[in-house]
């Protein structure tokens, strides 16, 4: 199959932690890069939801407008 000059990219994520199958745009979804740093295969990416990547990785910084003005610091 073709796709006309773009890479066959994965449209879809699957959460490692929980499994969840991401929508496609992957709204506040994180990559992240696993693999360790020095060796040269393939990097390994690990594809968190935002629920389980705010567990493990803790909020992001910047907060929706809306959820700021609840909640000032
Ligand atoms: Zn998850």
């Amino acid at each position: 199959m073709i796709f006309a000059g773009r890479q066959p990219e994965q449209r879809f994520a699957r959460c490692v932690e929980c499994r969840r199958v991401s929508g496609p745009y992957w709204i506040r979804w994180r990559a992240v890069r696993i693999d360790e740093p020095d060796t040269r295969d393939e990097p390994e990416i690990a594809i968190y939801c935002p629920s389980c990547a705010e567990r493990e990785f803790g909020r992001p910084r910047q907060r929706p407008l809306a959820e700021r003005r609840r909640h000032p610091r």
